[in-house]
Protein backbone atom coordinates (compact mmCIF):
# COMPACT_ATOMS: atom_id res chain seq x y z
CA UNK A 1 0.00 0.00 0.00
CA UNK A 2 2.68 2.44 0.99
CA UNK A 3 4.70 1.80 -2.72
CA UNK A 4 1.23 2.29 -4.33
CA UNK A 5 1.16 5.87 -2.38
CA UNK A 6 4.19 6.48 -3.51
CA UNK A 7 4.01 5.66 -6.93
CA UNK A 8 1.06 7.55 -7.19
CA UNK A 9 3.12 10.55 -6.12
CA UNK A 10 5.49 9.81 -8.28
CA UNK A 11 3.07 9.90 -11.19
CA UNK A 12 1.29 13.25 -10.03
CA UNK A 13 4.32 15.50 -9.91
CA UNK A 14 6.08 13.63 -12.81
CA UNK A 15 5.97 15.62 -16.14
CA UNK A 16 3.88 15.01 -18.55
CA UNK A 17 4.76 12.83 -21.80
CA UNK A 18 7.33 14.60 -24.17
CA UNK A 19 4.70 15.37 -27.05
CA UNK A 20 2.71 17.17 -24.18
CA UNK A 21 5.57 19.64 -23.58
CA UNK A 22 7.68 20.07 -26.55
CA UNK A 23 6.65 23.30 -29.28
CA UNK A 24 3.80 21.64 -31.43
CA UNK A 25 2.46 21.95 -34.66
CA UNK A 26 -1.19 21.60 -33.50
CA UNK A 27 -0.98 24.42 -30.74
CA UNK A 28 1.16 26.98 -32.52
CA UNK A 29 -1.36 26.66 -35.30
CA UNK A 30 -4.50 27.49 -32.92
CA UNK A 31 -2.54 29.92 -31.07
CA UNK A 32 -2.18 31.95 -34.50
CA UNK A 33 -5.28 31.18 -35.85
CA UNK A 34 -7.08 32.78 -32.94
CA UNK A 35 -5.33 35.49 -32.48
CA UNK A 36 -5.22 36.36 -36.29
CA UNK A 37 -8.49 36.03 -37.20
CA UNK A 38 -10.86 38.68 -38.60
CA UNK A 39 -12.57 38.49 -34.90
CA UNK A 40 -9.46 39.97 -33.76
CA UNK A 41 -9.16 42.83 -35.89
CA UNK A 42 -5.83 43.05 -36.00
CA UNK A 43 -5.59 43.43 -31.99
CA UNK A 44 -4.69 47.80 -32.32
CA UNK A 45 -4.17 49.39 -29.69
CA UNK A 46 -6.75 50.11 -27.34
CA UNK A 47 -9.99 48.05 -28.94
CA UNK A 48 -11.55 45.88 -27.47
CA UNK A 49 -10.40 42.96 -29.68
CA UNK A 50 -6.50 44.23 -28.25
CA UNK A 51 -8.48 43.30 -25.07
CA UNK A 52 -9.47 39.91 -26.10
CA UNK A 53 -6.03 38.75 -27.39
CA UNK A 54 -4.64 39.72 -24.16
CA UNK A 55 -7.44 38.06 -22.17
CA UNK A 56 -6.36 35.18 -24.43
CA UNK A 57 -2.75 35.03 -23.35
CA UNK A 58 -3.80 35.40 -19.55
CA UNK A 59 -5.99 32.31 -19.77
CA UNK A 60 -3.02 30.43 -20.99
CA UNK A 61 -0.94 31.92 -18.52
CA UNK A 62 -3.27 30.74 -15.65
CA UNK A 63 -3.26 27.07 -17.12
CA UNK A 64 -0.03 27.03 -17.18
CA UNK A 65 0.53 28.19 -13.89
CA UNK A 66 2.44 30.89 -14.16
CA UNK A 67 2.67 33.49 -11.33
CA UNK A 68 0.95 36.64 -11.90
CA UNK A 69 3.78 39.36 -12.29
CA UNK A 70 2.31 42.58 -13.32
CA UNK A 71 0.67 45.19 -11.51
CA UNK A 72 -2.47 44.15 -11.31
CA UNK A 73 -2.25 40.43 -11.67
CA UNK A 74 -1.30 39.15 -15.12
CA UNK A 75 -1.41 42.75 -16.34
CA UNK A 76 0.09 45.97 -16.13
CA UNK A 77 -1.76 48.51 -17.37
CA UNK A 78 -0.25 51.49 -19.28
CA UNK A 79 -1.19 54.66 -21.56
CA UNK A 80 -0.06 54.21 -24.88
CA UNK A 81 0.41 57.15 -27.39
CA UNK A 82 -0.14 57.05 -31.13
CA UNK A 83 2.70 59.54 -32.47
CA UNK A 84 3.09 58.80 -36.21
CA UNK A 85 -0.55 59.76 -37.37
CA UNK A 86 -2.94 62.41 -36.03
CA UNK A 87 -6.10 60.91 -34.58
CA UNK A 88 -8.90 62.24 -31.92
CA UNK A 89 -8.27 59.10 -29.79
CA UNK A 90 -4.00 59.18 -30.01
CA UNK A 91 -4.13 58.49 -26.11
CA UNK A 92 -5.08 54.75 -25.57
CA UNK A 93 -5.19 51.83 -23.36
CA UNK A 94 -2.91 49.33 -23.08
CA UNK A 95 -1.44 46.76 -21.31
CA UNK A 96 1.46 44.07 -20.81
CA UNK A 97 0.83 40.53 -20.02
CA UNK A 98 3.17 39.06 -17.36
CA UNK A 99 3.66 35.60 -16.09
CA UNK A 100 6.36 34.18 -13.76
CA UNK A 101 7.80 30.37 -13.38
CA UNK A 102 9.37 31.00 -9.75
CA UNK A 103 12.22 28.50 -9.56
CA UNK A 104 13.80 29.99 -6.32
CA UNK A 105 16.41 31.21 -8.41
CA UNK A 106 18.28 34.47 -8.01
CA UNK A 107 18.68 35.78 -10.95
CA UNK A 108 15.68 35.60 -14.55
CA UNK A 109 14.99 34.94 -17.92
CA UNK A 110 13.14 37.63 -19.51
CA UNK A 111 11.28 35.65 -22.61
CA UNK A 112 9.10 38.26 -24.59
CA UNK A 113 7.10 38.75 -27.67
CA UNK A 114 4.18 41.70 -28.53
CA UNK A 115 0.88 40.87 -29.23
CA UNK A 116 -0.48 44.26 -30.59
CA UNK A 117 -0.47 44.58 -34.38
CA UNK A 118 -1.95 47.80 -36.76
CA UNK A 119 -5.96 46.93 -36.32
CA UNK A 120 -8.18 48.48 -38.74
CA UNK A 121 -5.05 50.50 -39.86
CA UNK A 122 -5.70 53.59 -38.26
CA UNK A 123 -2.53 53.91 -36.01
CA UNK A 124 0.28 54.60 -38.54
CA UNK A 125 2.84 52.60 -39.95
CA UNK A 126 -0.11 50.26 -42.37
CA UNK A 127 2.04 49.80 -45.69
CA UNK A 128 -0.77 49.51 -47.15
CA UNK A 129 -2.04 51.85 -49.78
CA UNK A 130 -5.56 52.81 -48.67
CA UNK A 131 -5.39 50.68 -44.64
CA UNK A 132 -8.23 52.45 -42.90
CA UNK A 133 -11.12 49.70 -42.17
CA UNK A 134 -9.13 47.16 -43.60
CA UNK A 135 -8.39 44.29 -40.83
CA UNK A 136 -4.24 44.21 -40.44
CA UNK A 137 -4.15 40.81 -39.09
CA UNK A 138 -0.81 40.58 -38.21
CA UNK A 139 -0.30 36.80 -38.39
CA UNK A 140 3.28 36.62 -38.77
CA UNK A 141 3.69 39.81 -36.66
CA UNK A 142 3.22 39.17 -34.18
CA UNK A 143 1.20 36.11 -33.72
CA UNK A 144 4.07 33.66 -34.87
CA UNK A 145 5.82 35.11 -31.52
CA UNK A 146 3.09 35.16 -29.31
CA UNK A 147 2.81 31.36 -30.22
CA UNK A 148 6.04 31.00 -29.37
CA UNK A 149 6.24 32.63 -26.48
CA UNK A 150 3.17 30.55 -25.17
CA UNK A 151 5.16 27.07 -26.22
CA UNK A 152 8.26 28.26 -24.23
CA UNK A 153 5.84 29.05 -21.30
CA UNK A 154 4.57 25.62 -21.43
CA UNK A 155 7.58 23.94 -21.74
CA UNK A 156 9.96 25.47 -19.08
CA UNK A 157 6.67 24.98 -16.88
CA UNK A 158 5.65 21.68 -17.72
CA UNK A 159 9.25 19.73 -18.56
CA UNK A 160 9.04 18.27 -14.68
CA UNK A 161 13.07 20.25 -14.44
CA UNK A 162 13.75 22.94 -11.92
CA UNK A 163 15.70 25.34 -13.82
CA UNK A 164 19.00 27.39 -12.39
CA UNK A 165 16.85 30.76 -13.67
CA UNK A 166 13.83 31.93 -12.78
CA UNK A 167 11.47 32.61 -15.89
CA UNK A 168 9.88 35.94 -16.91
CA UNK A 169 6.80 35.83 -19.95
CA UNK A 170 5.81 39.27 -21.13
CA UNK A 171 3.75 39.10 -24.22
CA UNK A 172 3.89 43.15 -24.73
CA UNK A 173 1.38 45.50 -25.63
CA UNK A 174 1.73 49.07 -28.13
CA UNK A 175 5.06 47.31 -29.74
CA UNK A 176 3.92 48.61 -32.79
CA UNK A 177 3.73 52.47 -31.59
CA UNK A 178 7.08 52.44 -30.48
CA UNK A 179 7.89 49.69 -28.24
CA UNK A 180 5.79 51.55 -25.54
CA UNK A 181 5.26 47.91 -24.05
CA UNK A 182 8.64 46.86 -23.36
CA UNK A 183 9.38 50.72 -22.66
CA UNK A 184 6.86 50.99 -19.51
CA UNK A 185 7.92 47.71 -18.20
CA UNK A 186 11.78 48.94 -18.08
CA UNK A 187 11.03 51.82 -16.33
CA UNK A 188 8.24 49.88 -13.76
CA UNK A 189 9.62 46.79 -13.40
CA UNK A 190 7.86 43.91 -11.56
CA UNK A 191 11.24 42.38 -10.92
CA UNK A 192 14.14 44.37 -10.02
CA UNK A 193 16.15 44.69 -13.25
CA UNK A 194 19.41 43.49 -12.04
CA UNK A 195 18.22 40.33 -11.44
CA UNK A 196 17.53 40.30 -14.90
CA UNK A 197 20.12 37.43 -17.16
CA UNK A 198 19.05 38.19 -20.61
CA UNK A 199 16.21 38.80 -22.61
CA UNK A 200 14.65 36.87 -25.52
CA UNK A 201 12.66 38.12 -28.13
CA UNK A 202 10.61 36.66 -30.74
CA UNK A 203 9.13 39.24 -33.28
CA UNK A 204 7.71 37.51 -37.09
CA UNK A 205 8.90 33.95 -36.74
CA UNK A 206 5.98 32.62 -39.21
CA UNK A 207 7.28 32.81 -42.24
CA UNK A 208 10.57 30.49 -42.32
CA UNK A 209 12.37 30.84 -45.82
CA UNK A 210 14.77 27.47 -45.99
CA UNK A 211 16.86 29.96 -48.48
CA UNK A 212 17.73 32.94 -45.92
CA UNK A 213 17.53 30.64 -42.37
CA UNK A 214 15.81 32.17 -39.19
CA UNK A 215 17.90 35.28 -37.90
CA UNK A 216 19.29 35.39 -34.35
CA UNK A 217 20.35 38.85 -33.40
CA UNK A 218 21.88 39.99 -30.14
CA UNK A 219 25.02 37.56 -30.11
CA UNK A 220 27.30 39.80 -29.43
CA UNK A 221 26.09 41.56 -26.65
CA UNK A 222 27.24 39.27 -24.14
CA UNK A 223 30.56 37.51 -24.68
CA UNK A 224 29.29 34.65 -22.92
CA UNK A 225 26.51 33.98 -26.25
CA UNK A 226 29.90 32.46 -27.97
CA UNK A 227 30.00 29.78 -25.32
CA UNK A 228 26.02 29.10 -25.17
CA UNK A 229 25.97 28.42 -29.23
CA UNK A 230 28.97 26.17 -29.40
CA UNK A 231 27.93 23.36 -31.26
CA UNK A 232 24.45 23.97 -31.31
CA UNK A 233 22.66 22.36 -34.61
CA UNK A 234 19.12 22.75 -35.69
CA UNK A 235 16.29 21.46 -37.83
CA UNK A 236 16.12 24.75 -39.34
CA UNK A 237 19.07 26.84 -41.07
CA UNK A 238 20.12 29.92 -38.56
CA UNK A 239 22.65 32.55 -39.05
CA UNK A 240 23.20 34.91 -36.03
CA UNK A 241 24.08 38.58 -36.25
CA UNK A 242 25.89 40.65 -33.01
CA UNK A 243 23.67 43.53 -32.85
CA UNK A 244 20.65 43.54 -30.92
CA UNK A 245 19.34 47.09 -30.68
CA UNK A 246 16.99 46.56 -33.53
CA UNK A 247 13.94 45.52 -34.77
CA UNK A 248 11.62 45.13 -31.57
CA UNK A 249 11.27 44.98 -27.92
CA UNK A 250 14.47 43.25 -27.48
CA UNK A 251 16.17 46.73 -28.64
CA UNK A 252 14.31 48.45 -25.28
CA UNK A 253 16.43 46.06 -23.31
CA UNK A 254 19.87 46.33 -24.91
CA UNK A 255 19.15 50.34 -24.19
CA UNK A 256 19.04 49.15 -20.54
CA UNK A 257 22.46 46.97 -20.99
CA UNK A 258 20.84 43.55 -21.05
CA UNK A 259 22.06 41.29 -23.25
CA UNK A 260 19.36 40.32 -25.72
CA UNK A 261 18.86 37.18 -28.96
CA UNK A 262 16.05 38.42 -31.41
CA UNK A 263 14.61 35.49 -33.40
CA UNK A 264 13.23 36.64 -36.55
CA UNK A 265 12.19 34.84 -40.03
CA UNK A 266 12.62 38.05 -42.25
CA UNK A 267 10.40 40.62 -44.15
CA UNK A 268 8.31 40.11 -47.16
CA UNK A 269 5.76 41.24 -49.54
CA UNK A 270 2.95 41.27 -46.84
CA UNK A 271 5.06 43.04 -44.08
CA UNK A 272 2.73 45.65 -42.52
CA UNK A 273 -0.22 45.07 -44.75
CA UNK A 274 -3.74 43.22 -43.98
CA UNK A 275 -2.11 40.32 -46.47
CA UNK A 276 -0.32 39.02 -43.53
CA UNK A 277 -2.13 35.76 -43.30
CA UNK A 278 -2.57 32.93 -41.23
CA UNK A 279 -2.52 30.58 -44.36
CA UNK A 280 0.96 31.84 -45.22
CA UNK A 281 2.49 30.73 -41.78
CA UNK A 282 4.71 27.87 -41.86
CA UNK A 283 4.05 26.28 -38.50
CA UNK A 284 6.04 22.55 -38.81
CA UNK A 285 9.36 25.51 -39.47
CA UNK A 286 8.26 27.66 -36.13
CA UNK A 287 8.60 24.06 -34.35
CA UNK A 288 12.42 23.97 -35.67
CA UNK A 289 12.65 27.19 -34.54
CA UNK A 290 11.33 26.99 -31.07
CA UNK A 291 13.01 23.60 -30.44
CA UNK A 292 16.40 25.55 -31.21
CA UNK A 293 15.73 28.41 -29.36
CA UNK A 294 15.00 25.54 -26.05
CA UNK A 295 18.33 24.16 -26.84
CA UNK A 296 20.37 27.61 -27.01
CA UNK A 297 18.30 28.35 -23.46
CA UNK A 298 18.92 25.49 -21.98
CA UNK A 299 22.41 25.93 -22.88
CA UNK A 300 22.72 29.40 -21.36
CA UNK A 301 21.14 28.09 -18.08
CA UNK A 302 24.45 26.23 -17.47
CA UNK A 303 26.04 29.61 -17.46
CA UNK A 304 26.24 32.05 -14.80
CA UNK A 305 24.59 35.28 -14.90
CA UNK A 306 25.33 37.34 -18.12
CA UNK A 307 27.61 40.71 -18.48
CA UNK A 308 26.42 42.81 -20.91
CA UNK A 309 28.69 44.02 -23.69
CA UNK A 310 27.67 46.93 -25.93
CA UNK A 311 27.68 45.91 -29.87
CA UNK A 312 29.60 49.00 -31.71
ZN1 LIG B 1 6.36 43.01 -34.84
Amino acid sequence: MKKLFALLCLFSSAPLFAQEYLPSVDRISKHIHTLASDQMKGRGTGSKENDKAAQYITKEFRKLGLLPMGSEGYWQPFTAKVKRVVVTDSLRKAKNVIGFLNNRAPHTIVIGAHYDHLGMGRQGSSLEKNPEGKIHNGADDNASGVAGLLELARYYTQNGVKEEYNFLFIAFGAEELGLQGSRHFLANPTVPLDQLNFMVCMDMIGRYNPDRGVGVGGVGTSDTWAKVFEGVEASVKFFTDRAGNGGSDNAAFYAKQIPVLFFHTGGHDDYHKPTDDVEKIDFKSEVGILNLEIKIIDNALKQPKMSFTPVS
